[in-house]
């Protein structure tokens, strides 16, 4: 950790108004805010109050005076073949379009547009669109079920739905539009219009005559249409996203617009040291936190180009990505550990076969990341590897380094240090105290939560402070519900969710340090750990490991051998006490379409229950390759 970034975290919180109202200077205010902070209903933080900002003002139009002509909007879908590129002009043009159609159909300030799209460039223009009139939109990821996405729309109120026909995943058509009907008959209060963009991939789209309007018939009306940004106060709320995963009801997780606008423009510089003029390319979807800040909001304020992919990371081969960042000059990588396990497991030489000196570094979050794995990609692309870590709910990193500030080495495993901002702590679970070096405890912020996190749950402010600040009786803090640690250097590491925690014979257990455990044996490509119910020791580790190569487990003698091998490299790491009850090999762990492990899934089939909400499953093959490896098939 040096010296410039221990100062420039330290004035972050010691001089929170100072540090802020620089940062705020990355962006244009309409009129300019009073007040830095108004913190006088904690924990509910106010930035840069009485300021008027636009989204879209910032990620577009401030950009024609010296970018009219640079590529902002680069499309590329390997699913259909089609690329085309957007000039700051272009993109200006087709936003003011989108625009005006949402204002035909009776959008304005503050009403909500539910966006349910595929990875097209469409989405962009009606995200940027939204926000440009003043409206609230509510991205919701394209697998989401039907039933899913009612529960969105009666919780959002939408006054129209955008969505397409279809999308397409690996040389399948998806169906949008059918889901979308379905959902509109499950909702208690749909939207009076549903706007269609038609890619042509679903001729059987059913339309509803009144409710569902055509996007090209609409945008040929107004293909001249010149709509002005709508400035709101700074604390206008920009978008609604729904946490995923979760039990229950889901949280809509309600984000500002100049709070967010700052704090994307500093992490631009700060954390991924991007510069404008360049591309940046997250491989996420827009139905994520990530692809809201960095596919869209955060790449364009810094008036770069943004790279939207609809595509796999190995169609039509395995070094897809590495081909863009080539024909593309793309200067960030932002992209999840599990895809680069799927990468692990193809041939290296993709990685070797494009010349990619453009690139900077490559980020990655959303997961913990393995070691073997930050070590494979580390070498197969000799660039530095950045793991960063961040929720949903704060909208930008949280632990990270901060390249742009300060290069500093990494350890692996670790997603370094508090990012600038954000008074984060160590807590012991039950004293609520804090944890002294290399003691595991739960990750805590210390409010006000920075520019950009959530402001509440949308039309639920007592929830918002029920959920995340009443985890330590006495003190209002913000807790992420991870478990983390810090070394004597001051590194911190994340040990898996506080309710995913294994009770091991009283000992507690994070499913991610077994994980890492099992991952460091040789023959491991990718593992999931859940607790399951032990009569004797009230729970036990159960594995789920996908190995590298198959044709090594092919008989029963060689499954039985690695089970015990495997078992044996989690007593000399972890001790006998983390050992797994089994280690059944599968050939695909169940992941959601954006990476995560269900393992509240997997531990539900593995104690014989009911696997719950597979909404978000990506494939229906890994939560069957679990059942039959429960059920001994
Ligand atoms: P989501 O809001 O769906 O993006 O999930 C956020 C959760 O993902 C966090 O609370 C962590 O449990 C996990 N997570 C995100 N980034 C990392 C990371 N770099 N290392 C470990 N876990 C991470």
């Amino acid at each position: 950790m040096g010296t410039k970034y221990q100062e420039f975290h330290r004035r972050s919180i010691e001089d929170r108004d100072g540090f802020w109202r620089e940062q705020a200077a990355l962006v244009d205010w309409h009129k300019p805010f009073g007040q830095v902070l108004d913190y006088a209903k904690p924990p509910f933080a106010k930035w840069f109050v009485g300021g008027e900002i636009n989204l879209c003002h910032n990620a577009v139009d401030r950009h024609l005076k010296d970018r009219a002509g640079q590529p902002a909007l680069i499309y590329i879908s390997t699913e259909t073949g089609e690329e085309k590129t957007y000039t700051y002009t272009e993109l200006h043009a087709e936003v003011q379009r989108m625009a005006a159609v949402l204002q035909s159909l009776g959008v304005g300030r503050g009403d909500r547009v539910l966006i349910y799209m595929p990875m097209i460039a469409e989405a962009l223009f009606a995200m940027l669109a939204t926000v440009r009139i003043g409206a609230i939109h509510s991205v919701v990821f394209g697998g989401f079920a039907a039933s899913s996405l009612a529960t969105r729309i009666d919780d959002a109120q939408p006054k129209v739905m955008v969505t397409a026909d279809a999308g397409m995943r690996a040389g399948r058509a998806v169906p949008y539009k059918h889901l979308v009907d379905e959902s509109l008959r499950l909702a208690a209060t749909p939207p009076q219009k549903v706007l269609i963009v038609n890619r042509g991939l679903d001729k059987d789209m059913p339309r509803v005559a009144g409710r569902d309007v055509d996007y090209a018939e609409l945008r040929a009306q107004h293909l001249d249409a010149q709509v002005p940004c709508t400035f709101v106060e700074s604390s206008h709320p920009s978008y609604i996203l729904y946490t995923s995963g979760t039990t229950g009801k889901p949280k809509g997780v309600q984000r500002d617009t100049g709070g967010y606008a700052v704090a994307l423009a500093a992490s631009m510089r700060h954390v991924y040291q991007a510069n404008p003029g360049e591309t940046y390319f997250a491989t996420s979807d827009i139905g994520w936190v990530v692809g809201h800040s960095y596919i869209v909001y955060g790449p364009l304020i810094n008036g770069m180009a943004t790279v939207v992919y609809e595509g796999t990371p190995i169609r039509p081969d395995a070094g897809i990505w590495w081909k863009i960042v080539q024909d593309h000059k793309v200067s960030v990588v932002f992209s999840a550990p599990t895809a680069i396990r799927v990468l692990k497991k193809q041939d290296p030489a993709f990685l070797k076969k494009y010349d990619l000196s453009s690139l900077r570094h490559l980020f990655l979050a959303g997961e913990p990341l393995d070691e073997p794995t930050a070590k494979w990609i580390a070498e197969a692309l000799g660039k530095p590897i950045y793991d960063h870590y961040w929720q949903t709910e704060t909208g930008w990193a949280l632990l990270t380094g901060l390249p742009g500030i300060e290069p500093h080495p990494t350890k692996f495993g670790s997603p370094s240090f508090p990012a600038y901002g954000y008074d984060v702590r160590l807590l012991h679970e039950g004293t609520g105290q804090e944890v002294g070096a290399d003691e595991k405890g739960v990750v805590a912020v210390v409010p006000p939560l920075p520019p950009g996190c959530m402001t509440t749950v949308w039309g639920q402010d007592e929830r918002f402070v029920q959920t995340y600040f009443t985890s330590f009786p006495g003190q209002q803090v913000y807790t992420t519900f991870d478990w983390g640690i810090r070394d004597q250097d001051g590194y911190y590491f994340i040990l898996g969710r506080t309710d995913d925690v294994i009770n091991v014979a009283g000992h507690r257990l994070g499913t991610r340090e077994i994980e890492e455990a099992i991952s460091a044996h040789a023959a491991i490509a990718e593992v999931a750990v859940v607790g399951v119910a032990d009569q004797l020791k009230g729970q036990m580790p159960m594995a789920f490991a996908v190995v590298k190569d198959p044709a090594k487990i092919a008989t029963p003698e060689q499954r039985a051998a690695l089970e015990k091998e495997v078992m044996g490299t989690v007593d000399g790491l972890l001790g006998p006490i983390a050992r797994p009850k089994n280690v059944h090999f599968i050939n695909q762990l169940p992941k959601t379409r954006s990476g995560k492990v269900l393992r509240r899934s997997i531990q539900a089939i593995a104690e014989g229950r009911d696997p719950g909400d597979l909404t978000t499953l990506d494939d229906p093959v890994g939560i069957q390759m679990v059942k039959d490896a429960v059920s001994g098939k």
